[in-house]
């Protein structure tokens, strides 16, 4: 028995409590992430079984779950070893036989008249039921829905059930309800308690429904709370005053110097983020724009036009490739127009000297991956932070980063992978969103073809027609190495291998996540100066990476990568204004691998394939946390309910704004739950 003081808090009361939890099962309960009493309250069910309410339902030969009435006397045969003990039961309004193996204690506990949950075999022939598993539900009516959870080895469905039962029975008057009576009434909501009982015992959908609605805006409305205090207590960081005019002019200054004239999307980017910038408070954007439509240049002309004010950018990118091609890009743009600029990677060696110069104000941008986060970079007077491809980065991260400002700060994020402008919206707060939609002219449409391994001879044939012309390849496989146990699988460095003596004038590099971080330099430097033509390479390349000349691609295994990903790494190719080729090879063996690789060769815009990617695999998984950084939360799904989370927005504003939360003691409950959340807000 574990012995836990009366002062514990719910939340901490271990799930030993529970009669029949000892260490064994409990160390089961953890790998389900079941520690407390509060988890099992809060594992709920993800699905239900419908006990058959008409006999119509029961499909011959078929497993099935009913309710069954005991009517008449258990009959047990023994013969050698084995038990057979048959019970007659009414399913629904029909008699039949359930039979029970090996398990003669059965004829004990099936009194006249107890109702049974009985899953096994229906034998119409027979009008018998082959029992797998069963319970005697204590006050379950007819019709009611029976939870089924997630479960591991030695740990039954039936167990938990038992368990969850057994901790609502003793302790749902602990459960705590933060969310005030108005709110409940105002939004027809059931109280916490119930709704946890309905997610566990509902007589039907629409108890599911009721009981999701409650739990969703309550996480939603906690997740908004913390979110609206955070760009509360943002807001109080006043930023030295610039002039639009003068940011203009700097900005066309620097425009001037590009070989290229900005598209109208690019130019209406950075008049809006010039008007943020010179406004007081801190801006907080998100730049979209599909993969190749130019976000550097908006970027760099801002970066450029505050450094002539004096006043220092950073950028952080997800991968030490990514920023070192920044880095290169500013080195080529920025430099020659009087910017100082400089890159910190995780191992720098010259790190003390570059945090330096960031300190003493000689360094105008900084560019970098995670190593930007160390705290010992201090900036003399940073003012714009731009988060490349934020997705890939946690909300932390993100924070960290704004907070190296003594003044204000204008925060710019960028990404490829599109979300809608309403999710936007209501997850990062007030966030403006400026989209750019239109590619540079000149870009050639990609020409995407599907094909099947048969066709691999033809491919290799047009990359060459390719590097004959003086333009480079990129070769993309999922695997690094072949499989001990399957040598012909298709990895990087066998294709490397392969390739290389195929195409035996020009250089095959190789790259992949697990090299060191100086070859995987080393090996984007050569494709980047030319010295290698062809580039083998793990979807490590998904993001950003930029070589003009590089007009074709070829995908091994396409059907293994997701859409987004495959259009971040098509969009590899097409940075020019030669024509570009992108080849998918695969023997897709699911309906949803042949949809994906069509959709691919049909449509080259990235919205159009982001939401094809939703509608394929559900909005849950299309924004999975990798692709998007979308927080997770336990009941809810942003995008699915994102009518839910509009309402708790608007909810969460309201009670900041009025004072309401602070103040009328109806939240106080609220409060309570978040405050430790919004002091640290404070605080940082
Ligand atoms: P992304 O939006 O994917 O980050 P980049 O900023 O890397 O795209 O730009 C892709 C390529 O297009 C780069 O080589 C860049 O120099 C070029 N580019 C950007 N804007 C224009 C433009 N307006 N006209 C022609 N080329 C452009
Ligand atoms: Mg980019």
């Amino acid at each position: 028995m574990t012995n836990v003081d009366g002062d514990t808090p719910f939340e901490e009361l271990p799930v030993t409590l529970l009669p029949g939890i000892g260490p064994s099962r409990s160390k089961l309960l953890a790998q389900l992430g079941i520690v407390t009493i509060l988890d099992v309250l809060l594992y709920f069910p993800f699905r239900y079984e419908t006990p058959y309410d008409e006999a119509a339902a029961l499909l011959d030969g078929q497993k099935v779950t009913v309710y069954a009435e005991v009517i008449g006397a258990p009959s047990v045969r023994f013969t050698q070893a084995k038990s057979m003990v048959t019970i007659p039961v009414r399913v629904a309004d029909r008699r039949l036989k359930a039979i029970f193996f090996n398990q003669p204690y059965i004829r004990h506990q099936a009194t006249k008249q107890r109702i049974m949950m009985i899953t096994g075999r229906f034998q119409a022939r027979y009008g018998t039921i082959q029992v797998v598993s069963y319970e005697f539900p204590h006050e379950k009516k007819l019709g009611e829905l029976a939870p089924v959870y997630r479960v591991t080895q030695n740990l039954s469905t039936v167990n938990l059930r038992k368990m969850v039962d057994q901790a609502l029975s003793m302790y749902r008057e602990r459960i705590v309800d933060w969310m005030p009576v108005s709110l409940l009434e105002k939004y027809k909501l059931v109280s916490k308690v119930r709704a946890i009982e309905m997610m566990h015992h509902p007589r039907d959908e629409h108890d599911v429904h009721q009981a999701k609605r409650r739990l969703i805006f309550e996480e939603f409305l906690l997740f908004q709370l913390k979110l609206q205090a955070r760009r509360l207590t943002q807001q109080d960081h006043e930023k030295s005053r610039l002039r639009v005019d003068e940011v203009n002019v700097l900005a066309q200054e620097w425009i001037q110097t590009l070989p290229f004239a900005l598209t109208m999307d690019q130019q209406k980017a950075i008049d809006d983020i010039v008007d943020d910038v010179c406004r007081t408070a801190p801006m907080y954007r998100l730049l979209q724009g599909d993969v190749g439509s130019g976000k550097t240049a908006v970027i760099f002309a801002m970066v450029a036009a505050l450094a002539k004010l004096g006043l220092q950018s950073v950028i952080m990118a997800p991968t030490s490739i990514l920023a070192s091609q920044h880095f290169e890009e500013a080195k080529k743009r920025l430099t020659p127009f009087g910017v100082s600029v400089q890159l910190l990677l995780g191992g720098a060696k010259n790190k003390k000297w570059i945090e330096e110069s960031v300190a003493k104000g000689d360094a105008d941008v900084v560019i970098g991956t995670h190593a930007l986060l160390s705290e010992n970079l201090i900036f003399s007077t940073l003012r714009f932070v731009v988060i490349d491809e934020q997705h890939r980065f946690g909300v932390s991260a993100r924070r960290a980063l704004r907070s190296k400002g003594s003044h204000g700060v204008d925060v710019l994020h960028v990404t490829a992978t599109p979300i809608p402008r309403s999710l936007a919206l209501t997850l990062y707060g007030d966030i403006e969103v400026t989209e750019i939609k239109t590619k540079p002219i000149g870009r050639q449409p990609i020409t995407t073809c599907s094909l099947t391994f048969k066709d691999e001879e033809k491919v290799i044939q047009a990359i060459r027609g390719e590097l004959v012309k003086g333009r480079q390849a990129y070769i993309v496989a999922p695997r690094i190495e072949s499989d001990e146990w399957d040598a012909e699988a298709i990895s990087v460095t066998r294709l490397q291998a392969q390739l290389q003596e195929s195409f035996d004038f020009w250089q095959v590099g190789l790259l992949h996540g697990q090299m060191k971080e100086v070859d995987r330099q080393e090996a984007m430097k050569s494709f980047v100066e030319g010295k290698t033509q062809v580039l083998v390479a793990t979807s490590i390349i998904e993001v950003g990476v930029n070589v003009p000349n590089a007009t074709v691609m070829a995908i091994y295994e396409a059907d293994r990568f997701g859409l987004a990903t495959l259009h971040q790494l098509r969009g590899r190719v097409g940075r020019s204004s030669y024509p570009s080729f992108c080849y998918l090879l695969a023997d897709p063996k699911s309906e949803m691998a042949i949809e994906r690789l069509t959709a691919m060769v049909q449509s080259q815009d990235g919205f159009e394939l982001a939401s094809k990617d939703l509608q394929l695999r559900g909005p849950g998984e299309a924004f999975g946390d990798r692709q998007s950084g979308l927080p997770v939360f336990h009941v809810g799904d942003p995008i699915r309910d994102l009518r839910i989370m509009e309402v708790a927005r608007e909810v969460a504003v309201k009670l900041l704004k009025t004072g309401d939360l602070f103040f009328l003691p109806a939240y106080q409950a609220l409060y309570a739950h978040i405050r430790d959340a919004i002091e640290t807000l404070a605080d940082s």
